[in-house]
């Protein structure tokens, strides 16, 4: 078992386009995921000199290793942005979230990116009364305010969208999709360099200050003045960069781990029409087929970033096994990991902090809304958008999380287990 991501394995990272760090920039974006790359292309579209730098590997954070499901809804739920901040924020983040879907997807059907593998819908897997009940509730709500396309599922027709004995319910949105993760960040990344974009690696921003040109960021490679400065650094933003940023945001672990091939049938014997699916829990289980046939299935033990390595795979492991088990001889041949970046309120965020704007927190919900979130910011940049709904909403800390120590992470996920446990949700 390799402790590798199979995506960038299967689809290696391109070569050679990356250069020097500039002294000065017009626009410069700090982290170089789904975010930045999109912000880049638009700033480059509209003929903007852009720079973009990241600490490690150019798309080396959470946008190549993902699960690759895209659909709709931000991880907290439209309804409960609905409650806090009622109908038009609502309306206006729904209809955004739509947005990300279709960018997402002009993105990945691009020619020279090809990322889209399944198309078959994405599912809310359940067993149950109690999960059924919820579904119904879910699906009513969403359809009296937005006139949704999502469809219940029961145990008469679950066998179209899941096989095996685990689950006997199912929340079903026909629009939801699954990507290659790494084809669309590699393909991003060949796009914004053909824009003209500068591309610069293992460079990490360490100081940010004001200047007379506007921004003047510090970095391992030297200092650059740049007139906008966007942090597009998610899960992985640290204290170094800045404190401010850092308390608004937990950083949380996500793994996976892949099967070896199985061949056409024995995987359309477990995801009949190619759906991306999730059991839902609050640890909770992502699972799909792979292009090549394999079964992925993704999850944490705790929320905790960095945990080790083979305990994931074997925790995950498990959990297929649970809702599989004629998968028990099938090889696991990767296992690896990436950092989600939560807010507090589960809601993704555009806002401007110690001078930089910032575009973050999309917890699982990242790929579309990444894409999406770093298209508004530079929107707003250009003076071509109103501002986005992510920036109209209050952006919460709390006064236990300095940014420094995330011990209650242990017991909350104590608590998630036992609650899941008991399918309490
Ligand atoms: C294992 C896993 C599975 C997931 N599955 C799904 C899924 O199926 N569907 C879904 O919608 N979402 C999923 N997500 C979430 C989604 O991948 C992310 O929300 C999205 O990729 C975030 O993109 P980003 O560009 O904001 O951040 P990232 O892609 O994480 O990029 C941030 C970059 O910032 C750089 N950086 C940080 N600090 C600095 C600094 N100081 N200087 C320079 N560079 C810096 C990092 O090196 C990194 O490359 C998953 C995430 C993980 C980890």
């Amino acid at each position: 078992m390799k402790q590798a991501p199979f995506w960038v394995d299967d689809h290696p990272r391109p070569d050679g386009l990356t250069g020097e760090l500039p002294d000065q920039t017009d626009y410069l974006v700090v982290g170089s995921g789904y975010t930045g790359l999109s912000a880049a292309l638009r700033l480059a579209a509209a003929g903007k000199d852009v720079t973009v730098i990241d600490a490690g590997d150019i798309a080396g954070g959470a946008s190549s290793v993902n699960g690759g499901f895209v659909s709709r809804d931000v991880k907290a739920g439209i309804d409960s942005v609905y409650a806090a901040y009622g109908p038009q924020i609502g309306h206006e983040m729904w209809r955004a979230t739509e947005r990300a879907v279709e960018l997402v997807r002009d993105y990945a059907e691009r020619p020279g990116i090809n990322a889209v593998t399944h198309t078959g819908g994405m599912a809310a897997l359940g067993r149950g009364s109690k999960d059924l009940k919820r579904f119904d509730r879910h699906a009513a709500w969403f359809r009296s305010k937005f006139n949704t396309n999502w469809e219940v599922v029961d145990a008469r027709d679950i066998h179209t969208l899941v096989g095996g004995e685990a689950f006997n319910v199912a929340l079903f949105d026909p629009d939801g999709f699954g990507v290659h993760p790494a084809r669309l960040a590699f393909g991003l990344t060949r796009e914004v360099h053909r824009e003209g974009v500068r591309l610069v690696d293992g460079c990490r921003a360490i100081g940010l200050e004001r200047s007379s040109s506007g921004m003047r960021v510090t970095t391992q490679q030297g200092a650059i003045e740049a007139g906008e400065v966007i942090l597009a650094t998610n899960g992985h933003t640290t204290r170094e960069l800045s404190k401010e940023l850092n308390r608004l945001l937990l950083s949380i672990g996500s793994y996976i781990i892949v099967t070896e091939p199985l061949g056409r049938e024995a995987a359309e014997a477990i995801f009949p029409g190619g759906v991306v699916a999730w059991r839902h829990k609050r640890l909770l289980n992502y699972m799909r087929r792979t292009h090549d046939d394999r079964i992925l299935i993704g999850g944490r033990k705790s929320l905790h970033t960095g945990l080790d390595l083979n305990e994931s795979a074997e925790d995950l492991r498990d959990a297929l096994l649970g809702y599989w088990p004629e998968l028990e001889s099938a090889a696991i041949t990767h296992v690896w990991g990436g950092n989600l970046g939560v807010p507090f309120d589960l809601t993704p965020h555009i806002g401007r902090i110690d001078g930089a704007w910032y575009a973050l927190g999309y917890a699982g919900h990242g790929v579309a809304l990444s894409c999406q979130l770093g298209f508004e910011l530079a929107g707003m940049l250009l003076g071509e958008d109103p501002p986005s709904a992510f920036s109209q909403i209050h952006h919460p800390a709390r006064s236990y999380y300095s940014g420094r120590s995330d011990w209650f992470l242990t017991p909350v996920s104590t608590v998630y287990r036992f609650l899941d446990r008991l399918n309490i949700g």
